[in-house]
């Protein structure tokens, strides 16, 4: 048994471990953090001058993020978008704009005129009164068009997901409260209720330099090579046991880990528990990175990347204007265009042969940029577990797993499936939870030990 110099221990070092691991060693405790590679997640991948970020490669500068930033000393490496954030639609043929707000539903090219007089009729749908799918909400708020054509290729893309099985309550936050609050999105817009834009900001050296730099600022703290096996409830808190086998024991735990990872460590401890983080599904998602010379290509790529809806006859569910989005992603003269394929809707997709996924993700290129040169393969990456998926019932089933910890004291839980995806998201989580575990440290101080 080793004897552990640590307050808390953290099993994982993905964002949700590293961002939680620093803010309590700011808050003062000893952290230790346990994560089974050598050297914590890949971000991003340097390969011939190109610049590929493996996720979407941006993060929201909200306050916490800019906190986060500028105490590691990292503000002077931030990069703005250079260009507008518009996508684009593939369909019959060509990219229009996705509208981007409200208004643009009236006048894009991409709805029919009877689907944009059912928009304006959204100010007399009423409230739902029972939770529904992206795909309910939208239809029943918008109409069928928008939900098919506009917003489903969106969150295919976004969430590797299908918006038929997502909950609106947990992917479209915003407009549920606005239907709540003013019986109507259009009205809630109308009166003025405005989404407040965030800027959307990414490091010189890509989405790396954030891991890497807190991964030095935990210095000793961050333990590679270290798979938690197994976990032991004790009187007072917990004995983990890793694949070199040795047993550690704390009683401040936190699972840092992805929901799956989480319910099986817990099986033997708390059975219920472990059903739901179990019951959360992660679809495959694949990326593939391919450069082009920019003048073979006959589009600008003034943007953030294109959609392609189910039924267009491509392979892909859309791509990432990469060298569009932030500079430093491509050599000069090149474009960088990172596709994705899989998620929900293609689950078989990340079985194919790399060669056969390239081929698939330059040939959808092909036919709507219209290039005749062959790519520069920069990166092809499959993650068989992506994203959670917020599925119908979520936001109760985070609850039940909530008051399931209850039973657990000196158990944490941090990580994307609880609280939001986006690395934004998973900042603000880890930042928010951190002053919670201290709390609980500074209440076990004060409980004499056996
Ligand atoms: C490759 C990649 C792709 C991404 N794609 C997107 C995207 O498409 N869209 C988007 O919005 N955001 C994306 N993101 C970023 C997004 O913020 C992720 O949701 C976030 O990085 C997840 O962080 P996490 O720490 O919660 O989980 P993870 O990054 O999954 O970290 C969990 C950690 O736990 C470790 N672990 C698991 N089991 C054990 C065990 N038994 N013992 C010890 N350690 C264990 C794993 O090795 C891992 O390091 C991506 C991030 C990455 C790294």
């Amino acid at each position: 048994m080793s004897e552990l110099s640590a307050d808390v221990v953290i099993i994982g070092s993905g964002l949700s471990g590293l961002v939680l691991g620093y803010r309590l060693q700011r808050l003062g405790l000893r952290v230790c953090v346990l994560e089974p590679s050598p050297q914590g997640p890949i971000f991003s991948v340097n390969q011939g001058g190109f610049l590929v970020e493996r996720g979407l490669g941006d993060l929201l500068a909200t306050p916490q993020v800019m906190n986060l930033l500028t105490e590691l000393g990292l503000a002077d490496q931030l990069v703005s978008a250079t260009v507008k954030p518009v996508r684009y639609l593939w369909r019959q043929n060509r990219l229009q704009p996705v509208p981007d707000q409200i208004s643009a539903l009236l006048t894009t090219p991409l709805l029919t005129p009877l689907a944009k007089l059912r928009c304006l009729s959204e100010v007399f749908v009423k409230p739902g009164q029972t939770e529904e799918t992206v795909t309910e909400f939208v239809t029943r708020r918008f109409g069928e068009e928008v939900a098919q054509i506009i917003c489903a290729p969106i969150i295919q893309a976004v969430y590797g997901g299908d918006p038929g099985q997502l909950s609106a309550e947990a992917i479209l936050k915003t407009c549920v409260a606005q239907e709540r609050k003013h019986s109507s999105v259009l009205r809630a817009w109308l009166v003025g209720t405005k989404t407040v834009f965030t800027p959307t900001v990414s490091l010189s050296q890509g989405l790396q330099q954030l891991i890497t730099t807190l991964i030095l600022q935990l210095k000793q703290s961050f333990t590679p090579n270290q798979t938690v096996l197994r976990l032991q409830k004790l009187d007072r808190g917990y004995e983990l046991l890793t694949t070199t086998g040795e047993s550690l024991r704390t009683e401040v735990l936190v699972l840092a880990t992805p929901a799956y990872s989480s319910g099986n460590l817990l099986k033997p401890l708390h059975a219920a528990l472990a059903r739901k983080l179990l019951s959360i599904y992660y679809p495959p998602l694949v990326t593939v990175a391919l450069g082009y010379p920019q003048a073979t290509l006959n589009h600008p790529l003034e943007g953030w990347g294109h959609l392609i809806p189910k039924g267009q006859g491509l392979n892909t569910l859309g791509g990432i204007w990469s060298s569009s989005l932030f500079p430093g992603r491509a050599p000069a003269g090149w474009h960088l265009i990172t596709c994705l394929l899989g998620g929900a809707a293609d689950p078989q997709a990340q079985e194919l042969e790399e060669e056969d996924l390239v081929r698939a993700a330059h040939c959808d290129l092909q036919k709507i940029f219209k290039m005749r040169q062959e790519p520069r393969l920069i990166d092809c990456h499959r993650r068989p577990a992506s994203l959670p998926q917020y599925c119908l019932g979520h936001p109760q089933k985070v609850a039940q797993i909530e008051s399931g910890l209850q039973q657990m004291p000196g158990l944490f839980l941090c990580g994307n499936y609880l609280a939001g995806i986006s690395p934004s998201e998973v900042i603000a989580q880890a930042t928010g939870v951190a002053p919670r575990i201290h709390q609980y440290w500074l209440s076990q101080q004060r409980v004499p030990a056996f």
